[in-house]
């Protein structure tokens, strides 16, 4: 077993042991990261010298003083970092240095854990493959010709491919989920309000809410519990105790209500998705749940609703990077050309895609017609998942409705790219949580992966569910072939 593909929980327990150093596994993933990641392509800035040094610290200190102790992590680049580039995968921020910590990286700090760096997006996160990023694609470790999903595509390769032991990512219609579900690992989005936005670079900061991306749910929920929280300094973050995650970790699931709902089995979808799902649902029964079919009427809406409100929430949240505080600045003949030539060099085409939707969508004259109208049909949807909670205990659905696409398959077309979320895309709307655990694997060796829908604060309920599941099967067992391969060619 290579120290770089230890779960966060075995390496804690070696950490604590005294069997290994924070120092030596945290060299252990920084040699993992050189090794394999000119193919994988993960991180945007690697921060080694901060890693070792927090390491250091990390050994100086009782193994086991804070949650993470001395545990190597990633964060999306979409997260402040005090004095490390912070670029949300953008031109208009390349040389942008946060002078404060987000809070979830400040509770990553205070929790012991190891900076590695920070991870490649989709510019701005608006994005299912990461090849909106404006520096290059990330590659996805199980086929390096195909992405890793997206938005968070460098945080779920970087943990697949053993370049971390768990990382952040952000998730506004599906970036944490859709991601995992690509690269075969877990990934939970919060309900919204449960960890906090700040110093989080917003995208649609009604949808927006940092997740985590880890091996397994265990993981998923020691990392959780160290990022959750009510914060001061977002209004929006609820002021709720946080519970033990781990104490939802029992195995036993027998009489929980698992809801299907059928809206989300419909034709087109990758037959061997729907078939993994399938079974995965029966393995449930066989431990003891109750398998009952629900109803999500508004279902077929959530697309077009999310692609009103987001990008209005972006176009306004946008609006900030004029060139004069920070970011880039390319100065033209007057001001206006300054504020042109600027962001029409500093943003990508899908970003500028979002700009003008958003800005047509709030504009005098159609607001009632789209935005509002969207606002009311989210409220539909969320309604869908009220009802549906009353039956039920989680819904169970595919994360994705397809494995891992061809890189430059989908880039063409911005419709078949936004297709990637239709089943993640309620539960932002709805602001729910969720969670992606892996449930097999395609015929091409592509993993497959499921979602644990929970209602709002519902994040014990999913994680039993999860993890019940995990345990009865070895799919998150399995590692990416990169290993060999890389290890093979240097
Ligand atoms: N793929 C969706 C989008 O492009 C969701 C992205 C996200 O969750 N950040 O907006």
């Amino acid at each position: 077993m290579h120290l770089y593909n230890l779960t966060i929980h075995e390496a804690r327990s070696l950490l604590g042991a005294g069997e290994i150093s924070a120092v030596e596994l945290t060299q252990a993933v920084i040699d993992r990261i050189l090794a394999v990641d000119n193919d994988v392509r993960a991180y945007i800035t690697l921060t080694p010298e901060v890693a070792l040094e927090q390491a250091r610290a990390a050994d100086a200190v009782r193994a086991g003083a804070g949650p993470l102790q001395g545990i190597p992590i990633a964060v999306k680049d979409i997260i402040c970092t005090a004095g490390i580039p912070t670029t949300c995968g953008s031109r208009i921020l390349e040389n942008f240095i946060p002078p404060y910590d987000a809070t979830v990286v400040a509770r990553l700090k205070a929790a012991g854990a190891v900076i590695l760096g920070k991870t490649n997006t989709d510019e701005f996160a608006m994005g299912s493959s990461t090849e909106n990023s404006a520096f290059f694609p990330t590659r996805n470790p199980w086929d390096l010709e195909r992405v890793p999903g997206g938005s968070s595509g460098g945080s779920a390769a970087a943990v697949a491919a053993g370049e971390c032991l768990g990382a952040l990512g952000t998730d506004t219609g599906g970036s944490v989920r859709q991601p995992a579900a690509l690269c075969g690992i877990v990934g939970l989005k919060p309900t919204y309000g449960r960890v906090s936005r700040y110093g989080l670079i917003a995208f649609a900061s009604s949808l927006d809410q940092v997740g985590v991306l880890t091996r397994d749910v265990t993981d998923a929920a020691i990392l959780l519990g160290v990022i959750a929280g009510h914060d001061p300094l977002d209004s929006t973050s609820l002021d709720a105790p946080v519970p033990d995650y781990t104490a939802a970790l029992t195995g036993d699931i027998r009489g929980m209500r698992v809801g299907v709902p059928r809206e989300y089995f419909v034709s087109g979808m990758q037959p061997e998705v729907e078939a993994a799902v399938r079974a995965a649902l029966q393995k449930l029964a066989d431990l003891g749940a109750e398998i009952i079919e629900v109803s999500l009427p508004h279902t077929d809406y959530a697309l077009p609703v999310y692609y009103l409100i987001a990008p209005a929430e972006a176009s306004a949240n946008l609006a900030r990077y004029d060139s004069v505080r920070y970011g880039l600045r390319i100065v033209g003949t007057s001001l206006e050309e300054t504020y042109k030539q600027t962001r029409g060099q500093g943003f990508g085409p899908e970003v500028k895609r979002r700009i003008m939707l958003g800005t047509y969508a709030l504009s005098a004259g159609y607001y009632d017609a789209y935005y509002l109208k969207a606002q009311k049909v989210r409220t539909l949807i969320k309604g869908d998942f009220d009802r549906a909670f009353e039956q039920v205990d989680v819904i169970v659905a595919p994360t994705s409705p397809t494995t891992a696409f061809r890189i430059g398959e989908k880039t063409e077309d911005p419709i078949q790219m936004y297709l990637s979320d239709i089943f993640t895309l309620s539960v932002n709307l709805a602001g729910i949580c969720g969670i992606n655990v892996p449930c097999g694997f395609d015929a091409q060796g592509l993993p497959i992966g499921m979602q644990i829908m929970g209602p709002a604060l519902g994040e014990m309920t999913i994680l039993r569910v999860a993890y019940a599941y995990e345990q009865a099967t070895d799919w998150h067992t399995h590692h990416p072939p990169i290993a060999s391969r890389t290890s093979r060619a240097h």
